[in-house]
């Protein structure tokens, strides 16, 4: 049985709730005038159900509607929970990644390893857009922004009145991860961290590590560009990209600072991402290209 509880943060609008998957996700529930919106429906249809159980009375008395902001495991396997209900609303691209055997791999993995993962059925977005989309709900605005480079279908959405943006995993305490070594994902990336940034957010809202501080959002641009200047200054000679040492100087928290209260087995974890971001830089400088977005 997972454990899903309702939260908050301190100064975000009552409007906007909080949906806890433990220490594995966050979603979110916005309740506008005309209609709830859920963003995101986390790991399996069971813990969905569990949310919108605890949300019962408001999520019963005006119609839902959901976003998938990218179709990683952890944010679309609940779909199942509320397909029956709800339009699910993705990016277009959204479809090609659900679409790949990929997706059906990490759940023969995950099911392999966990019981709760056994029970998971697909299924796929019902409305995409390209560009961007708004939801209005009256008194609130719903933006939904592509926001790629952590991964090609990612969506951001930004309520303009609240100066609240749900950031998903473009933005990540301590680092988000780009989606491959290719250099346009990483530009792709910076971009959108970038366009975050302009929005001036008071609340930016994260998927995972709790936290809805907008400085995260600088902190996640200075990592880059700290590794940037890191990386230029070091000979890469002949190192095949997935096979890069990591010189003095280049580790995670060399380049940026350690969360407080950062959990150590999450270290292994953050690594990776860190690894798949050193890889992308260096590609990108020996393509001579600066990775400005
Ligand atoms: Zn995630």
């Amino acid at each position: 049985m997972s454990d899903v509880e309702i939260t908050t943060y301190p100064g975000l609008d009552p409007r906007v709730s909080i949906v806890r998957l433990g220490e594995t996700v966050d979603a979110v529930f916005v309740r506008t005038a005309r209609f709830n919106v859920l963003v995101d429906t986390l790991d399996t249809p069971d813990a969905c159900r569990q949310a919108l159980a605890l949300l019962e009375g408001p999520v019963r008395d005006r119609p839902l509607v959901v976003v998938n902001s990218h179709m990683d495991w952890d944010h679309f396997w609940g779909n199942v929970a509320v397909g029956d209900r709800a339009v699910i609303i993705a990016h277009e691209t959204a479809l090609q990644r659900y679409r790949a055997p990929s997706v059906r791999e990490v759940l023969r993995e995950k099911a392999a390893e966990e019981e709760r993962y056994r029970s998971v059925e697909l299924l796929a977005p019902s409305v995409t857009f390209s560009g961007s989309m708004c939801l209005d709900g009256g008194d609130l605005t719903l933006e939904l922004l592509h926001t790629p480079g952590h991964t090609p279908d990612h969506v951001a959405v930004w309520i303009p009145e609240l100066k609240t943006c749900l950031a998903v995993d473009a933005v990540e305490d301590p680092i988000p991860e780009v989606w491959s070594d290719d250099p346009k994902h990483l530009r792709a990336l910076l971009a959108s961290l970038s366009m975050i940034q302009g929005l001036g957010a008071e609340h930016v809202v994260l998927a995972h590590g709790q936290t809805s501080s907008p400085a995260i959002v600088a902190k996640n641009l200075a990592y880059f560009s700290e590794l940037m200047r890191r990386a230029k200054a070091v000979d890469w000679g002949a190192h095949a990209s997935d096979d890069l040492p990591l010189p003095a100087g280049l580790g995670l928290f060399d380049v940026t600072a350690e969360p407080p209260g950062f959990p150590p087995e999450m270290r292994a974890f953050y690594d990776a991402f860190h690894r798949t971001n050193l890889r992308a830089v260096v590609r990108t400088l020996r393509e001579g290209g600066a990775a400005r977005g």
